[in-house]
């Protein structure tokens, strides 16, 4: 039998991680296994389901490269199919009906428990079983005629011949009820495979508290969809080698179900900082220059006519330093703002010392002289006043980094003066002699 998957979201306008996690367990699996992934809007509660919560999901599944196969079913186009179900269920004695609260108003439908002990083999949790005196009745059609949860979602798994149903730790407790219907239905149940909770570093589960929480502050973060596919497929799953860093490709070559974790996973922001960042060396220069541009032109921070060339020197510059889109503008903002900060601690350091005018100025006159201003240029110019100087080449790089981005850190001090150049060189730091220079 070939394998079917879906998810299943209730929008409700925002979709959390842990959602996202079960909605690539459930297109891993089945592209793993040469089968079909298929979306389901489970939108009966259609106070919550608006057009722009659905499209949240379809938003998100597309930016993550989620393909489903087919139509999107919505549950809410599934009620005849729910309530045959239902009177299938009273047919086999498997379901009553009750005046709930005898206002006669009309009856619910409760489904009967079958008396006793109710079990299945989790493909994560192993067997798990519920003594028949906690397993309750329970309402399937409420006294108004909607379907219950319950209802509407084990006989559309049934409709759309779901093999695999893989969700979150929280439904177990439903899953003993969907077990017990399967079986009064007498149809074989799906296999259930539930994910184990995502908790934050305190161990509990990981809300909008801890962090970024929905896939929309991710991207408005400028996470690369890649990365967070990649750190979402390894919150309770591993390929049992080494590897972590991996395509959506690898990842579906080596997705077992086997091999997903039943204990908790901790979610954790500095992991994911670094996964982008790995993700942003596979993209290479080209991709990233359009991704840090797109990012900083959000953001207002890259002026109009600002060179092309120029653009992507400092994105070469600064490197591996930036692991996020989003972060250029404020690790590398001063490279296009001449009216960049200068931070305040930095300048008390390493601007008030006594002399750091004086070295400034020799430094401006060493690097003015010079034919070619590259990175060695500069670096063998400032070697040369060292040693004249007598001094160590600390006094010359600290101050003239402050003077030239206004902080202590950053890319390489003389590939930072080769990509600003010679005329952005000489009037940071000349306006930074008047400013300071006394
Ligand atoms: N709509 C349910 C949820 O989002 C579906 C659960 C399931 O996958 O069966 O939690």
């Amino acid at each position: 039998m070939s394998v079917r998957t879906r998810f299943a979201p209730s929008p409700t306008g925002n979709v959390h991680i842990g959602n996202l996690r079960t909605a690539i367990y459930n297109w891993l699996f089945s592209r793993h296994e040469g089968g079909e992934f298929l979306l389901r809007i489970e939108d009966s509660d259609r106070a919550r389901s608006t057009p722009e919560a659905v499209q949240t999901v379809m938003d998100a599944l597309e930016w993550l490269g989620l393909d489903y196969d087919g139509e999107a079913l919505y549950q809410s186009t599934q009620l005849e199919r729910h309530m045959e179900v239902a009177e299938e269920l009273l047919r086999r004695g498997a379901a009553y009906k009750e005046d709930k609260g005898g206002t006669g108003r009309g009856e619910a439908v409760v489904f009967r428990m079958p008396g006793k002990d109710v079990g299945f083999v989790d493909a994560v949790k192993g067997r798990i079983e519920k003594k028949a005196e906690n397993l309750k009745d329970f309402v399937i059609v409420r006294s108004d005629g909607s379907p219950v949860f319950h209802l509407g979602n084990v006989a559309d798994d049934i409709t759309m011949g779901i093999t695999h149903v893989i969700r979150g730790d929280d439904h177990v407790e439903n899953t003993f009820k969907h077990v017990a219907m399967y079986e009064a239905l007498g149809i074989a149940p799906p296999v259930f495979a539930h994910l184990p909770m995502i908790v934050n570093a305190q161990g509990r589960p990981y809300s909008k508290r801890d962090g970024a929480a929905y896939v929309g502050e991710f991207q408005a973060q400028g996470f690369l969809p890649e990365a967070l596919f990649n750190s979402l497929a390894l919150l309770g799953w591993s390929p049992g080698d080494d590897r972590e860093v991996m395509s959506r490709e690898e990842l579906v070559a080596a997705f077992e179900l086997g091999r997903v974790r039943s204990s908790p996973s901790q979610m954790d922001m500095t992991k994911l900082l670094w996964m982008n960042g790995e993700h942003l060396k596979r993209r290479g220069l080209e991709e990233n220059v359009a991704g840090f541009r797109q990012a900083m032109e959000r953001a207002g921070r890259l002026p109009a006519g600002t060179d092309p060339e120029y653009f992507k020197a400092v994105v070469a510059c600064m490197g591996e330093r930036v692991k996020l889109y989003g972060d250029l503008g404020e690790q590398a903002g001063f490279f296009f703002d001449e009216g960049y900060a200068y931070d305040e601690k930095s300048v008390q350091k390493r601007l008030m010392k006594p002399g750091a005018m004086e070295v400034l100025r020799e430094e401006l006159a060493a690097l003015e002289g010079l034919e070619v201003f590259s990175a060695e240029s500069t670096e063998s110019a400032l070697r040369a006043l060292a040693e004249r100087r007598g001094g160590g080449m600390g006094e010359l790089v600290h101050p003239l980094r402050v003077a030239v981005s206004g902080r202590a850190v950053g890319p390489g001090l003389f590939e930072m003066l080769e990509v600003l150049g010679r005329g952005r060189v000489g009037a940071r730091v000349r306006r930074t002699l008047e400013r300071f220079g006394g």
